[in-house]
């Protein structure tokens, strides 16, 4: 199955009432086995929902006050025996005590909620252990990624979604309804093989950002490294000063603009690579690298982390005065003005520099947090492509020009002064400034007309040296074939 069509749900936005060759959903009895937490939830969302709901316990007296009182808590075989739809809401290693239930389950359902305490815990998924276990009963998997939270407090608080798979297609259409008419968009993951990734999801711990976060954290030891060693180490090697107190929160925020501008570059070079391998083989249905369609599809995820460095380097900065050290500072500058007889310290160009900084990183900061915001999948959903993209791609790259304006302004003339150069290492802001400048240098390049165009096409489809094959009439008015350049 395509993952175009994985993604689809089930039935859709189908009415239930609309489609006469199944049963409707809602009113029917539906078995769950156990009463523990995810049974008692399921049993209140079924309830709710309009379905008659009988649970199976293996001590149904002192279980039934934990359910609602439409729900009837009655003994397993009692609970099998008066439905065909069955929740098994046990753990996988206590699915073989139902063993003595398989006569009375055969011919059913058995909706398996599972999941495991670890990925790939088993050889064979709990479901299809379970539908070894009953060869008799129709095996489907689902609702295992919904937690028992997720069921009492309704589908609108959290994920929405219920994967299901099976072999058997009828008995996933009436779990799929069931879903549905819960209120959760039901995604037909196929048969019964999909069940263990089924399982594995509620396992998985953020997979898309891992890549993204051991980037940002390379970036922030390698920058975080050489700020100490140039704020730090240096005036205490060649001075014997302690300048020790900075590396908390000066040293820090001189850290987090650099991963967090270097991380915004990076959303947008993988996009310009793309662009120069589609140029240089004049099509695009050459496959990129594996490492490049990784790095194209982690970017929302490095573009939220150099809006979380950001929006940390702007906290931190608002907060630099407040420090002790920076009062003890002011209050040596003044004494030393004082004593030297000083009366104006203003030095004009410091002051615009320092307006134009600060007011170009607020610009900047407001733009990442569109964007960041625009990336929420809520969001996302209600813009169309058009928008999206503009605030996405055009915004992000004017995002990026105004960061670096803002380390212009902040770098100033310093990469000029030899006495900025500690240990013969450069100002940070220079080495930072790499990356995003080739970015920009390089949008500017593919926005000249002729390599525009050139793109353009390429993106429709054109292909260089590609052979179309084509069909002419001829003046007999019968057809002849022929082939021709498309590039020509
Ligand atoms: P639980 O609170 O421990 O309930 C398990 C139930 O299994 C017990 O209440 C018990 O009910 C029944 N059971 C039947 N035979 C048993 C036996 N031999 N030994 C022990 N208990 C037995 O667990 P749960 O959180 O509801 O989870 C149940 C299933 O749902 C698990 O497979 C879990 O992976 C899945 N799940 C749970 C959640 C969640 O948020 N909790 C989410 C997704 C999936 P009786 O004593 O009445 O027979």
């Amino acid at each position: 199955m395509s993952g175009g069509d994985m993604a689809k749900p089930l039935l859709g936005h189908r009415s239930v009432e609309g489609d006469h060759s199944v049963t409707p959903a809602a009113g029917r009895t539906i078995g769950v086995l156990g009463s523990g937490d995810f049974a008692r939830s399921l049993a209140i969302r079924l309830v709710c929902s309009g379905f008659k709901v009988v649970v199976g316990s293996r001590n149904p007296k002192r279980k039934a006050g934990l359910f609602p009182s439409a729900a009837e808590v009655t003994f397993q075989a009692d609970a099998v025996k008066k439905t065909d739809v069955i929740f098994v809401a046990v753990f996988r290693e206590h699915y073989s005590t139902l063993c003595d239930l398989a006569d009375a389950l055969a011919g059913k359902i058995l909706v398996d909620v599972s999941n495991n305490t670890e990925i790939n815990h088993h050889k064979e998924s709990n479901a299809e252990y379970l539908a070894s276990l009953f060869p008799a009963c129709t095996v489907v998997k689902g609702f295992n990624v919904i937690s028992a939270w997720t069921l009492q407090s309704g589908a609108r608080d959290g994920n929405k979604q219920v994967l299901i798979c099976s072999n058997n297609q009828e008995a996933k259409r009436t779990v799929a309804e069931i879903a549905q008419v819960m209120g959760f968009t039901p995604v037909d993951m196929g048969c019964m093989s999909s069940a263990c990734e089924i399982e594995n999801i509620p396992l998985r711990l953020l997979p898309a950002w891992k890549i993204p976060i051991f980037l940002a954290l390379g970036l922030f030891l390698c920058f975080f490294t050489y700020n100490l060693v140039r704020q730090v180490i240096h005036p205490y090697i060649r001075e014997q000063k302690n300048k020790f107190y900075k590396i908390p929160i000066e040293v820090v925020n001189t850290t987090l603009p650099c991963v967090a501008y270097v991380m915004l570059s990076l959303v947008y070079l993988p996009g310009v690579l793309a662009a120069c391998s589609q140029l240089y083989y004049g099509t695009k249905y050459r496959r990129f690298p594996d490492w490049l369609d990784q790095w194209l599809q982690h970017r929302k995820q490095i573009g939220l982390l150099s809006f979380f460095c950001a929006a940390l380097h702007a906290v931190y900065s608002l907060c630099l005065p407040m420090r002790r050290s920076h009062r003890y500072q002011l209050i040596e500058t003044a004494v030393k003005q004082a004593v030297e007889k000083k009366m104006n310290i203003w030095v004009e160009e410091e002051v615009w520099r320092m307006e134009i900084y600060i007011s170009v990183g607020i610009i900047a900061l407001g733009l990442l947090s569109l964007l960041a915001i625009t990336s929420l999948p809520s969001i996302a959903n209600s813009l169309n492509w058009r928008e999206f993209s503009f605030v996405q791609s055009t915004l992000g790259f004017i995002a990026l020009v105004i960061s670096t304006l803002h380390t212009l302004t902040y770098g100033w003339s310093r990469a000029f002064d030899e006495n900025q150069y500690k240990f013969y290492l450069p100002p940070t802001y220079t080495l930072t400034l790499l990356v995003p400048c080739t970015v920009i240098l390089a949008k500017v390049i593919f926005s000249l007309p002729c390599i525009q165009q050139r793109l353009l096409r390429i993106r429709r489809g054109w292909e260089k040296g590609r052979y179309v094959k084509f069909v002419l009439p001829s003046a007999t008015g019968e057809y002849s074939s022929g082939e021709t350049s498309s590039n020509v």
